[in-house]
């Protein structure tokens, strides 16, 4: 399967027409900000210039990532969402900052490619979902996660081929278990 077909069947959850949207909007509507706080006291004319300059950049990245989301080039398009959050970063704490910061306690949004399953690991409080979180995810069925939480011994393998999974409490350990020796 190429990336292309991929990005077809998976839109990325991040990379999305809306988010490069947004960021676009909160550029535009920041450098207009900016150039009502410069006016006044700037030479108008390097200000008015300044502005423009800037909302070209930002015009012309937001068009590269439309352009690239048409031809469904998932490469290009990340290249481009980046250029606009790269752009935005400098207006990071203001209010209307379009992508929510982490608590500590939000998910981290990317599934896996080839199964979609959900990551497990959160995104550090402070951090934004784009940023992500140290290391690689790690991909694992609901199912699994939620066996994990209760503690319980089961065999994996089983489990990922689809097959029903018997698991136990620990309390309900055997010596043929292969975890006996952790219960
Ligand atoms: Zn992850
Ligand atoms: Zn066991």
């Amino acid at each position: 399967m190429t990336e292309t077909e991929k990005t077809a069947r998976t839109p990325h959850p991040l990379y999305t027409v809306e988010s490069a949207l947004a960021w676009y909007t909160f550029i535009a509507d920041r450098l207009a900000d900016d150039l009502r706080t410069g006016y006044p006291t700037a030479d108008s004319g390097s200000a008015v210039g300044d502005y423009q300059e800037d909302l070209k950049t930002a015009q012309c990245a937001h068009q590269r990532f439309t352009d690239a989301w048409q031809r469904r080039d998932r490469y290009e398009a990340k290249d481009a969402w980046w250029e606009l959050k790269n752009i935005a970063g400098q207006w990071s704490s203001h209010t209307d900052f379009p992508e929510p910061v982490s608590d500590g306690t939000m998910p981290c949004p990317i599934p896996s490619d080839d199964t979609g399953h959900p990551c497990t690991k959160k995104i550090p409080r402070g951090w934004t979902a784009s940023e992500g979180h140290g290391g690689g995810h790690f991909w694992q069925s609901p199912k699994v996660a939620e066996l994990e939480k209760a503690g319980v011994h089961y065999d994996a393998g089983q489990l990922l081929s689809g097959q029903p999974a018997k698991y136990h409490l620990p309390k309900d350990c055997t010596p043929d278990c292969w975890k006996w020796r952790d219960r």
